[in-house]
Parts: C-alpha cells; structure tokens; sequence
C-alpha cells in the first residue's frame, strides 16, 4: 500500500438522492473505517476540534483502537466538524483516486443529513441557520433597532442562550433595515462598455448574499464601486435564495434543493443575458462553485454556473492579466494582516486577495492561513463558542506580532471573530472596503 496518492485529487459525487446515503448502518460502518484511519494518521490534529475529539476518544478507550469507541460516541466528532474542508482539500493524501477514498466532510455531512432527516438537530440550529427568516424580519426598521439593542441587553441574550442557544458571550452581527437591496434600488449599472478579459466577461451580475444585504451592506456597494472604478458594470440579481450553505452545515439537504430551484434559473438567465456572477462572501461562491455541482454532478445548469461564478479578487485578478485593472491607487495601506477563509481557501484559486492588495503602493502583506473558528453557527451557539474561540486564538496572536495596522478577511464573519479583543489602528476589516480606500473613492 502506497503512503499518499501521486494523482491529483478527485472529488465524488455526494450521492445524496441514493436511499443507501440514509442507511445508517452503512454509514456507522463507513465511520468506523474512516475514523481508523485517521486514527492511524493524525495528520489534522490541530485543524479543528473535531480529530481531537476522535483521538480522545481512541486514546480513552480500552483497546486504544476505534473497535473500543462506543458507536454513540462517534456523534460527538461529527457534532465539532463545521465543513471547512480543509481536511480534504489541504491536508489528506488518502482523498480518491487513493484506494483508501476518503472524504471526511462529506462524511460528516453524510452524518448530519442523517440527524437532520430523524429530527435529531435542534429546533434552535434551524432557525440559527435560517437566515431567510432572519433577513425578512431583522430587516424591518423597528425590528432591527430591537434586535441590534438586545444583542447588548445581558438579560434578553440569557433569554437567547436559553431559547436559541446563542451563547451569551458570542458577538453578534448588526442588522440593517436599509439592506443593499434597498441601497441600491433606484441604482442603474454603469452604461460602460464590456471588455471581456480571460473568461471574464466583464460585466457582473452580484449574487447579494442574505449576510451582505442585511448585515454588511457597505461591503456590496463597495464592491458596486471599485468594480465599476474598473469598467465593469455591476447589477443585482433580481430574485434570490440563501445559497444553501446554513443549511448544508446542518444537513438539511431538502432546503438546499428548495433553494436551488430558485437560485440556479435566476443566474443561469443572467449569465446567457452575458453577465457574470460574483458574490461577497467566501461561503456563497463555494456553494456554487463545489458543494451544488457535487450534490448534482449531472445538471448541467448547476455546472453552468459553477463555470461563471467568481470571488471578487479571483475577478479582479482576470482583468488585471489582461492590462484592464486601474492601478492609480491614491492612498498607502501599511501594514496589512490578512486573513484567508478557510472557503476561499478551498477554492483553490490562490491568494488573489493578496496579489490585488499587493499592486497598493507602501502596502506589506501578512497572509494567515488558520481557521478563525467562526464556522457559521459554530462561532455563536451555546456549547461550542468556548471551542470556537481556543481557535481563534493563535489567529489573534498572529495579528498581533504583525502589528498590523488592518486587518482584514474576506469574511465578515471571520473578520469580527479574529478582531474581537485585538486594537487595530483602523475600522475597515474588509479586504474589499480597503481597496476603494486604497483608491480614495467616496
Ligand atoms: S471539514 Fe473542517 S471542521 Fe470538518 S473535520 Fe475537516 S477540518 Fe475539521
Ligand atoms: S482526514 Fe486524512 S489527513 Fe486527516 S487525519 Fe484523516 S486520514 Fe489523516
């Protein structure tokens, strides 16, 4: 048996619509087989809490063997996995085409979908990762004072901890009634001319996200700016679902699909119209650009869309191949720390955050790539917040030593997380909102 694969990676289908992917006989075997594996490698020990957990678990038992692993016990790892995919996409030399084929993610989510589909998670993880819901009502004028002021009152976030198991401590993201939608309403795109630039057609349609339009609207019209700075003219899709991926993080694998119905004709209809997609947030792009086209390997509309959708930077980046990025940037940034997503980095188009910030003149860049252990969910619920922030912390560290005057990650989410407790000179945490500063725009 050879240590490792010498191919490149591959990735199989999730297999999701086959009733075997519900037996859960079969995936406790699958668990057993997967997890004595890992035991005998121990390469991701310090990637979440999740392996930790495992070898604990191993090391605590009898026959120091996963055979001395209550199989009850096996929950408890998959309850620490929030699907970063770093495993699978940095670490494993046992991913297929390797004989051993594994997939410990789409295990996990294999095991979630199983809990989800016998009503074993939470009412609270439902609405927590419902942000449908929580956009529609959190963007009412009263409702997002009411809910931004009880994030500060002690006595109604015991009552969260208690009904939705928000963690008392946990930072919560502002609401904003005045939502990018709403923003950007009476806005026409730019009447420029498009100039294509690799596969880039240059002009986007952007994928609003529901976190963009209710909690960070200045990232979006941000974003609307520099990329028409750049000649690009920019509109918002005109209907839109959450991309799925709260919902893949509890296995709610019937509510991706609802989405899907909606989200999927919408920007096919655009992208034929000639336009491109791109989104704010690492986790939207990564939905469509792996987790959809996995879960329907044979629609060709899904793998349509994963072809034309794009991170901002990765954008950026075509049209500064082709000569068409403005590189007159009126302003120095310092000293720059700079926090890779863990689903920016699964998506394996380098660090283009990087390469982009890096064209600002007196700029230095301090790349980080650990998980800031926000993870969705995982960073806010009673029960794991604790955890989340022991992974935060060698992050925060990293900062420090910089002694960055920015920090700043492609996620918001990770950005308030790895933030929290550190002084920073400056407000922007945004790579994208450091940019149009770099260009003095307005
Ligand atoms: S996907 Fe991420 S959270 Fe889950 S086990 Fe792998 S590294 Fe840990
Ligand atoms: S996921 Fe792969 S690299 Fe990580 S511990 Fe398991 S076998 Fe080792």
């Amino acid at each position: 048996m050879r240590e490792g694969s010498l191919e490149a990676p591959t990735r199989h289908a999730l297999g999701w619509e086959d009733p075997a992917f519900y037996d859960e006989k079969g995936l406790f075997d699958e668990l057993e087989r997967v997890y004595d594996i890992c035991h005998g490698c121990r390469r991701c020990v310090s990637l979440c809490d999740a392996f930790p957990t495992l070898f604990d678990l191993v090391d605590e038992s009898e026959t120091f063997e996963v055979d001395g692993v209550a199989r009850d016990d096996y929950w408890k790892v998959v309850d620490q996995c929030y699907l970063c995919d770093l495993c699978y996409q940095t670490k494993c030399p046992y991913v297929p085409p390797h004989e051993w084929n594994v997939d410990f993610p789409h295990l996990m989510l294999r095991a979630k979908a199983i809990q989800f589909d016998k009503g074993e998670r939470k009412i609270s993880h439902r609405l927590l990762s419902n942000t449908k819901i929580q956009g529609k009502v959190a963007s009412l004028p009263v409702v997002s004072t009411a809910i931004n002021a009880a994030g500060r009152n002690k006595g109604l976030r015991k009552l969260m901890e208690k009904t939705l198991d928000v963690d008392v401590r946990a930072t919560l993201p502002e609401f904003h009634s005045k939502t990018l939608r709403k923003r950007d309403r009476n806005r026409r795109p730019a009447d420029l001319p498009a100039r294509e630039a690799g596969s880039t057609s240059g002009r986007v349609a952007l994928f609003t996200t529901c976190y963009c339009n209710v909690n960070t609207p200045d990232i979006g019209q941000d974003l609307i700016r520099i990329f028409e700075h750049n000649g690009i003219p920019v509109r918002l899709t005109s209907k839109e679902e959450c991309c799925g991926m709260p919902k893949l993080e509890q296995g709610d694998l019937k509510t991706v699909d609802k989405y899907r119905r909606t989200n999927i004709p919408e920007l096919i209809r655009l992208i034929d119209e000639g336009w491109d997609i791109v989104a704010a947030i690492p986790s939207c792009v990564l939905m469509f650009k792996q987790e959809l086209p996995l879960m329907y390997p044979d629609d060709p509309d899904v793998q349509k869309v994963k072809a034309n959708i794009y991170d901002p930077f990765e954008y950026l980046a075509h049209r500064h191949k082709e000569g068409l990025l403005n590189t007159e940037f009126k302003h120095g940034l310092g000293k720059v720390a700079w926090h890779v997503p863990c689903h920016q980095r699964v998506q394996n188009i380098g660090p283009k955050t990087r390469d982009i910030l890096a064209l600002v003149p007196d700029t230095e860049i301090t790349m980080i790539e650990r998980c800031s252990g926000h993870d969705g969910t995982y960073g806010v619920r009673a029960g794991t917040w604790e955890r989340s922030q022991k992974i935060a912390r060698p992050v925060r560290s990293r900062v420090q030593k910089t002694a960055a005057e920015y920090l700043v990650s492609d996620c918001p989410m990770a950005a308030s997380q790895i933030a929290e407790g550190l002084e920073l000179r400056h407000g922007e945490t945004n790579p994208i909102s450091l940019l149009r500063k770099a260009y003095g725009l307005d």
